[in-house]
Order: C-alpha cells, then structure tokens, then sequence
C-alpha cells in the first residue's frame, strides 16, 4: 500500500446514513482527509480516480444487480469494510425477507412491480469476504476514526465480540431488567463497542450492532416473556436488525 492509501466509498441499499456520518465529521473530517487520498465518495465529491485500496461499503445487497458490482470491488481493494448494520447484518433491510421478492415489489410499486428486480436482503459477507466492520445504525464517526487510524498504522481495528451489558455494567448504569421496568433491552445478545450509547442515555438497546457470536437467545426470549411480551413480539424484536443473520 502506498504511504497515502487511495480509498473509496460506495453505497448499496441503504438510507445513506452512514456516508452522511462521513461527511458530518466536522471535528475530524479535515485530519482524516490529509492522511488518505479519497478517490471515490459519491455523496460528496466526483471521483478523481478508478482505483483503491480500501473500500469502505455502505447498504445491504438487495438485488442480483449489485452483486457483481461489490465483486468488482472486492477484487480491486485490498481491504473492504463494511460500513453500517444494512452492510455488516443486512440490517433493517432484511425485515423483508418474510415476504417473497414478488410480494415486496406488488406492495411497494403496484401496478409498476415489473419494471424493478428485487431479492432477498443480504450482508456483504454473504457475497464477498469482508475484513472488517463498523456497526451500529448509523455506524459512530468515532469508530470510523478508529478503523481508518488502525489500518494506516497497519493494526486490526477492535471489533469487540461481547455483549453491550458489558460496557453497560462498566458505566455502572442501572439496568432497566434491575428497576424492574418492562423496557425490553437486547444488550445481553447484542454485540458491544457502541460504549452502552443507548442505556447511558436511559434507553434499551435495540440490537443495532447485530448479535454477538453464540448469543443465547432463548433466554432472551425467556427475559422478553416475563416483561410481558409473547413470542411473536419478541421475534419481533430481535429481527429488527438480525433476522438475516439469525437464520444461518
Ligand atoms: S446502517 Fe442505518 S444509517 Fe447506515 S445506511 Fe443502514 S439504515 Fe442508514
Ligand atoms: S440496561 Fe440493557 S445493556 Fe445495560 S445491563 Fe441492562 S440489559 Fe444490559
Ligand atoms: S446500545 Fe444497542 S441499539 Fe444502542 S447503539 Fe449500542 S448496539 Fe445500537
């Protein structure tokens, strides 16, 4: 790799959000821009070159017609990392896969389904090898920071494979299973690294950085029924950001 890296970043099926954090650097943005040379960020620029060695990818892949197109860049970078849940889980994306690709594409364009293509939502490492992630919907601008510093000093960036109520207990924040409310909080199965961000501000975790390796989700779903919620509600919950990866 050069001693400015080229990196690019691209977008599949997404809100954008994630870009947008990019862009919204305001602090960083300036220091980040200095240490790489950015070639292709749609969002935010025109491109000034063809090739990379790092992509940074956004979205899910929801149709056939993107899958060559991730190929491509998997084969141009050297490294690629999947940036956001819609990449790194299929994210929200993937709520659809209860649906067949026909009745999606009736109930979103009516009459006009077949003229759009549509298949199930999938992660990019269902596609490609991925090497690293950024989590979280939307993925943290200071995790971004961390990931693009690790690979210019040539380090693993930290990916933690715990649980969220680590980081939780650590702040020393009350638990809302403790307080005995009937918040329903995915922090038990629920990968950290997001530092806690959502009990520290009083709220349940809604599993946004996709499960931890051998989640134990029957007792989780056991903690939803005692809160009150029945099973469907509870499989409700839990495939809001992982319903593609808890089918593998
Ligand atoms: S992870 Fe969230 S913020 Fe990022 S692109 Fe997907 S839906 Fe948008
Ligand atoms: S509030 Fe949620 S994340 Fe925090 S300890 Fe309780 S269950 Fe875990
Ligand atoms: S606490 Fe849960 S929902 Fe909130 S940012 Fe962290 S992983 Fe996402």
């Amino acid at each position: 790799m050069k001693d400015k890296p080229r990196v690019a970043v691209f977008s599949f099926t997404s809100c954008e959000g994630c870009q947008l954090q990019i862009v919204n650097m305001e602090d960083e943005l300036l220091e980040v821009a200095d240490a790489i040379e950015l070639v292709s960020f749609r969002e935010a620029m025109d491109p000034t070159g063809r090739d990379y060695d790092i992509a940074f990818v956004e979205g899910a892949i929801t149709r056939e017609s993107e899958v060559p197109v991730l190929k491509e860049i998997r084969r141009k970078a050297d490294t690629v990392v999947a940036m956001g849940a819609c990449a790194s889980t299929a994210g929200v994306n993937a709520m659809k896969n209860r649906f067949t690709p026909e009745e999606n594409l009736r109930e979103v364009y009516g009459d006009a389904a077949e003229y759009y293509d549509t298949s199930e939502a999938r992660p990019l490492d269902e596609v490609i090898d991925v090497d690293y992630y950024i989590r979280s919907c939307p993925m943290d601008r200071s995790e971004f920071v961390q990931v693009v510093t690790s690979l210019l000093l040539g380090r693993k960036p930290y990916d933690p494979n715990y649980a969220v109520c680590v980081e939780c207990r650590m702040k020393e924040n009350e638990c809302v299973y403790d307080l005995d409310t009937n918040e329903i909080c995915l922090g038990p199965v629920t990968r950290a690294g997001c530092g806690a961000l959502c009990p520290d501000f009083g709220s349940a975790c809604i599993g946004c950085r996709g499960l931890i390796d051998q989640a134990n989700i029957e007792s989780m779903m056991d903690v939803m029924g005692k809160h009150g919620l029945d099973d469907e509600e509870a499989e409700r919950r839990l495939r809001m950001f992982n319903s593609r990866k808890r089918v593998k």
